[in-house]
């Protein structure tokens, strides 16, 4: 299986990463200034700009509550496919796929409820809605639209690398530019290796959440799956702390973990028109994943390997991550959006 990251590793399952830390009132909350990913200012430069693109954003995890408010106007809708008629209108091989597909049931239905609430808070801070309250995604919700997809489900957040497999062909063929995956398993197989090395799309990908005791570890040494392929099209991402430096539980790696962004005590959508704080590097990745998608969409020069290269060679360079990630840094939005290619 594959585990979210949330739960304990799995040993030859994918799953989704433990959840960081949950007690939150032990986390001494001093934030140090200028730790952030200057996302007004790269804002700006986005409204700036008249050209832009639709990107469409694969998210494979646990369902999302496409119904809530804050995200109802970011999901993905397949145009080919006729609603509720049992016809697959489209002829992709999936019924009624309107929004996307849950590859645990097999089925159409994209959100089951409260176990999908991994996937509705990544699914938020990619792309929530800028101006009805609650909280704004880091792209604008009419140039990107997330495509759902249900790969991981239960309590435990399990899924089969099948499944997954099925999910990344799905994106790709249905017109998904920039995946995100916020799962990992210690074990990878090279059908896994393969959907992921052989498509077009840019993944960006979980570093994991340390140990059985939530201490993370260099993944160069111990690989995670898919955090450790050392694939062009794959982004790494570890979980900045406020302060600075990585999260304690987060993975690290000074060749497979690119950069990292803040993953710890993220507010955003879960399930139920609700809210919720959460914790891990499962969080650090949409932020990387929005930021991507708001560069693509405003930067129409600029190809998904481009979008790659503006992100992790405009970071943010802090003394902790020096030695942990590649870059040495945090993510940038504003400099990145400005980046000049060569
Ligand atoms: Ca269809
Ligand atoms: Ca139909």
């Amino acid at each position: 299986h594959i585990y979210l990251h949330y739960g304990e590793n799995g040993i030859d399952d994918i799953a989704l990463p433990p959840l960081g830390p949950d007690n939150f009132e032990s986390i001494n909350t001093d934030a140090v200034a200028n730790i952030d990913i200057n996302i007004e200012d790269a804002w700006k430069t986005y409204s700036e700009t008249e050209n832009k693109r639709t990107v469409t954003v694969a998210i494979i995890d646990t369902g999302i509550d496409t119904t809530h408010s804050d995200l109802k106007d970011s999901i993905w809708v397949n145009e080919d496919e006729i609603p509720g008629d049992s016809i697959d209108n489209d002829g992709n091989g999936y019924v009624d796929d309107v929004n996307g597909w849950n590859f645990v049931s097999n089925s159409n239905e994209i959100c089951t409820g409260e176990e999908d609430s991994h996937g509705t808070h990544g699914a938020g801070t990619i792309a929530a809605a800028w101006n009805n309250g609650g909280i704004a995604g880091i792209t604008d919700s009419t140039h990107v639209k997330l495509m759902v997809l249900k790969a991981l489900g239960g309590s435990e957040g399990k899924g089969s690398p099948e499944s997954v497999i099925e999910a990344i062909k799905y994106a790709e063929a249905n017109g998904a530019d920039i995946c995100n995956l916020s799962f990992g398993s210690s074990n990878c197989t090279p059908e896994f290796e393969a959907a992921i090395r052989d498509s077009k799309m840019l993944f960006v990908v979980a570093a994991g959440n340390g140990n059985q005791y939530q201490i993370g570890y260099d993944i160069d040494k111990s690989p995670v799956y898919p955090a450790s392929l050392p694939y062009d099209n794959v982004i790494t991402v570890g979980n900045l702390l406020f302060n600075g430096h990585l999260d304690e539980s987060s993975n690290y790696g000074a060749t497979s973990v690119d950069l990292a962004a803040p993953g710890t005590y993220i507010l955003s959508t879960i399930p139920g028109d609700s809210y919720a704080y959460m914790s891990g590097t499962s969080m650090a990745a949409p932020m990387v994943t929005g930021a991507a998608a708001l560069i693509y969409s405003a930067r129409t020069d600029l190809s998904l390997q481009d979008i790659k290269t503006a992100i992790l060679s405009t970071v943010h360079k802090l003394a902790p991550l020096k030695g942990k990630t590649a870059t040495g840094g945090m993510l940038d939005v504003s400099a990145a959006i400005k980046w000049t290619k060569n």
